[in-house]
Formats: structure tokens, sequence, C-alpha cells
């Protein structure tokens, strides 16, 4: 059983959580979700935490980020450090992210996992290929780096001091973009047949921006009259016409780490037992 704590209303997140939910009733996975209010105290959710991890029933615990801020700039920390790492299933917690340097068995984040899951299964070598990745995030960009690493691949890592990005990231045979800038990666940043992996989610919702994002007559702006908001990666769809694939937003990373998230799951269930 997947126990979810789930805190305040941020409309990304119950999404995310719905969608969380729904994955695994399909898989006949059973979850326990937990709500708290926004104004909720950092107390109650590791309270949360702490009943989870003692718990026989439940084999996995997700903390879905962002937490409320009245709980303080750190909670998120605190939450993750107090995580049993056996059922740390976004593999966020400092034991799990300190053996995945090591390049031991470890939980991994699941949106870096499942991009090694996707690169392999299409046939993309990894080994000897450069890789970039653009963001340094915990959760994406310095697991993803490190991941690619162990596989063997000269791996940089750029983010917002980056001096001449796109003249780095187009040495990439493999780029991942993780940044949360709508459509950022232009076909500039993209060298010829690159395998793109898009990894952003920016929801929009001003028509203008997509406009000038896209153009007149494009499926995006069309998405955004029939909606009222449209979700965008960080890649350019210019890019592709320069790369030698592309993973699509919506539909491709983000139910990709769904799909990890339960893998994950079974993982911490059967290394209990
Ligand atoms: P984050 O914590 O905000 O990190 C963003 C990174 O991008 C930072 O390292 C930042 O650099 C870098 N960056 C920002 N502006 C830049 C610029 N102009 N040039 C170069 N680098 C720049 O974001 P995150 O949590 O990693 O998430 C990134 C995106 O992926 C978001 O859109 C998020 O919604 C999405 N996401 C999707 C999934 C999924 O399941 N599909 C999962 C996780 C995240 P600095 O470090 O220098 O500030």
């Amino acid at each position: 059983m997947l126990g979810i704590l789930l805190a305040g209303s941020d409309p990304g997140s119950e999404i995310y959580v719905r969608n969380k939910i729904r994955t695994s009733e399909e898989l006949g996975m059973a979850s326990d979700l937990r709500r708290l209010s926004g104004t909720a105290s950092l107390e109650e959710a590791l309270a949360i935490v702490r009943e989870f991890n003692a718990s026989g029933s439940h084999d996995g615990i997700l903390v879905q980020s962002p937490l409320p801020e009245a709980m303080g700039s750190d909670a998120e920390r605190r939450v993750f450090d107090m995580i049993d790492p056996a059922k740390d299933v976004d593999g966020f917690n400092p034991v799990n992210v300190g053996r995945l340097v090591q390049n031991r068995p470890a939980l991994a984040p699941c949106t870096p996992s499942g991009i090694i899951e996707l690169l392999d299964r299409e046939g993309v070598e990894i080994a000897g290929a450069r890789a970039v990745v653009i963001g340094r995030s915990d959760i994406v960009g310095k697991p993803m780096a490190m991941l690619l690493l162990h596989r063997h691949a000269t791996v940089t890592i750029c983010h917002s001091k980056t001096v001449d990005l796109p003249a780095v990231a187009s040495s990439a045979d493999i780029l991942v973009a993780a940044i949360g800038r709508a459509a950022f990666v232009t076909s500039d940043f993209v060298k010829s047949g690159a395998t793109v992996i898009d990894v952003g989610m920016n929801r929009l919702t001003n028509r203008a921006q997509v406009e000038q994002l896209f153009g007149a007559g494009s499926g995006k702006l069309s998405a955004f009259d029939r909606r009222g908001s449209v979700v965008t990666g960080d890649v350019h769809p210019e890019v592709a016409c320069v790369a030698g694939a592309l993973t699509p937003v919506p539909g491709g990373v983000g139910p990709l780490t769904i799909a990890m998230l339960l893998a994950n799951t079974i993982k911490a269930a059967e290394a209990r037992r």
C-alpha cells in the first residue's frame, strides 16, 4: 500500500495526486491518502509520516511537494529526512541520495530513473554519449546526471548561471531539459539527431503568451482557446524538426514518473518482505 500525504490545496498537486491514485487503483495497488489543510503545522505532517513509517501495511510513502508555506522554508527537507529510507519511494531521503551517488542499490527518484528506462527501451546508447542536463534540482537534475554518469555517459550539468547555454546544450547526444520555463529550449540548443527529453510541465494561462510562443495558427493556441489554459514543456515544439527523438508534453515524462513511483512501491514492498 502507498501512503500519500497531501497538504494544502495547490491545484497542480491535486491533479498529480489524483493521477497517482487512479493509476495505482488500475494496477490493483491500494493507496491511503491523508489530507492536511494549508494552515496545518509541520508537526502534523511529521506525525503522519511517523505513522506511515511504523505501519506494517504501508510499503511506500509519498509526500506531495510543495508543502504549504506556513510549514516553513525547510519543511520539505525535515519531512523527507524523516521518511523511512526503506519506504522512501520518491528517493528524496538523504540515505537514498547517498546510495544513489555511490551507485549502490537504492530507491531512486522516479522522474530520472524513468528517463533511463525510456532511453533503454528506445535503444538509445547511453555509454559514451555526451549528455547535457539543464537544471540542477535535487529531484530531477542532480539525480538525472548521476544516473547518466553511472551508465557511462559524459555528463554536463547546466543551470541559470551557465554561460552560452545553447552552445553547451547543442553538444549533447542526449539533452534533458528540467528547467520549468515554457518552450525555453529552441532549435539552436539542439544538435541534429539528438535525443531530447522534456521534463518541464508548465501551465500557461495567458493567451498572449501562448500566441507569442507558438504562433497564431498553432495547436497549442487552439487547445488554449478550448480550455482556457495549456500545459507545455520546457522544449519548444519546433525542436521536433531537429531532434532525432523528442518526448511529448503532456503525455511523456509525466505518466512515466507515475509508473516509476508504482514500480518503486513494489520494489519497496518486496524488499521489506
Ligand atoms: P526547479 O527546482 O525549479 O529547478 C529548475 C532548474 O532550472 C534550476 O537548477 C535552475 O537553475 C534551472 N534554470 C532556471 N532558469 C534557467 C535558465 N534561464 N537557464 C538555465 N537553467 C535555468 O525545478 P524542478 O523541480 O527540477 O522541475 C523542473 C521542471 O520539471 C518543472 O517544469 C517541473 O514542473 C517539471 N517536473 C516534471 C515532472 C514530471 O513528472 N513530468 C517531475 C518533476 C518536475 P539554478 O539552480 O541556477 O536556479
